[in-house]
C-alpha cells in the first residue's frame, strides 16, 4: 500500500516512521522498516497501527542511514507480523517492500523452495527477496534486471542488498512510485506526501523505469537498462 525509502546522513528509522505516517490516511493493516547498517539488514514489523511499530522501535532502535519502510494492505495472506513488509532472503541478503500483485508467485515459490528456500510468510511479496537472492550476480540492478523478466503482475518495488550498502534500488510497473531528491540524501516513496517534509523536487517514474539511489545521487533507467533524463518536477501544494 504505502512505500517509503531513505538514504544519507540521517537515521532512517525516523525519516521512514515520518513517512509512514503521512501515508496512513491511504488505509494499512500492518506496518514495518528495515534498516541497513554495517552490511546487515535490521527488520521490525508490526500488524496493526504504526504506533504499534513505534512502541517496538521506542524500545529497540533499528539504526543506519540507509532503509525502506511499508504499510501493508494485505492481498495474499492474512494481516499478520509475518506477513508484514518487509521481507527478507533467509540470511537477511536482501529485503523488499513492495505495493501490488505478483501474479505468478506460487509457480515461483514452488522453484525456490525445490531450491532450498525456507519461507516465512503467506505473502506474494516474500518470493521477490528469494529470487533476487537465489539470482543475485553480484550486481542488484543486473539481478533486479534478470527477476523483473521471471516476476508478472504489478509492482513498486524498493530494495536492499546487505552485499551492497550504499544504496537502494527501486522499480514500478502498474503502481505508482517518485523519487525525492535532497542534498546529500534521497528518497523514494509511492506517494508525494511521504516526503513533503524533506523535499518538493521529485522525478516522477514511468511504467517500467528503475531509480538507483545512493545518498548524492540518482540514476534512472528504463526498462530496456538505459539512462533516462529526467526532468525535475516541483511540488507547490501541500496535502
Ligand atoms: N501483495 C502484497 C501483500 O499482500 C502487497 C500488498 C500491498 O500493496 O500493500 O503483501
Amino acid at each position: 500500500c504505502g512505500i517509503v525509502g531513505y538514504i544519507g546522513d540521517k537515521q532512517a528509522q525516523e525519516v521512514l516512521i515520518n513517512g509512514l505516517s503521512r501515508l496512513e490516511y491511504r488505509g494499512y493493516d500492518s506496518a514495518g522498516i528495515a534498516t541497513l547498517e554495517n552490511e546487515m539488514i535490521r527488520v521490525e514489523k508490526k500488524k496493526g497501527r504504526l504506533k504499534n511499530l513505534e512502541d517496538v522501535l521506542d524500545k529497540t532502535p533499528l539504526s543506519g542511514q540507509v532503509g525502506i519502510g511499508h504499510t501493508r494492505w494485505a492481498t495474499h495472506g492474512v494481516p499478520s507480523d509475518a506477513n508484514a513488509h518487509p521481507h527478507c532472503s533467509v540470511n537477511k541478503e536482501i529485503s523488499v517492500v513492495h505495493n501490488g500483485i505478483i501474479e505468478n508467485y506460487m509457480t515461483l515459490k514452488d522453484e525456490l523452495q525445490a531450491q532450498g528456500h525456507v519461507f516465512i510468510s503467506d505473502t506474494d511479496t516474500e518470493v521477490i527477496a528469494h529470487l533476487l537472492n537465489e539470482l543475485y550476480t553480484g550486481d542488484l540492478v543486473e539481478t533486479i534486471q534478470i527477476a523483473l523478466q521471471r516476476m508478472s503482475g504489478s509492482y513498486a518495488l524498493a530494495v536492499l542488498c546487505a552485499n551492497e550498502p550504499d544504496k537502494i534500488v527501486a522499480v514500478r510497473k502498474d503502481s505508482p512510485l517518485i523519487v525525492g531528491l535532497g542534498d546529500g540524501e534521497n528518497f523514494i516513496a509511492s506517494d508525494i506526501p511521504a516526503i513533503l517534509n524533506y523535499t518538493r523536487e521529485v522525478y516522477l517514474l514511468d511504467n517500467g523505469e528503475m531509480a538507483v539511489l545512493t545518498a548524492d545521487h540518482i540514476q534512472v533507467m528504463n526498462s530496456t537498462g538505459n539512462t533516462v533524463d529526467k526532468e525535475v518536477f516541483v511540488v507547490d501544494w501541500d496535502p
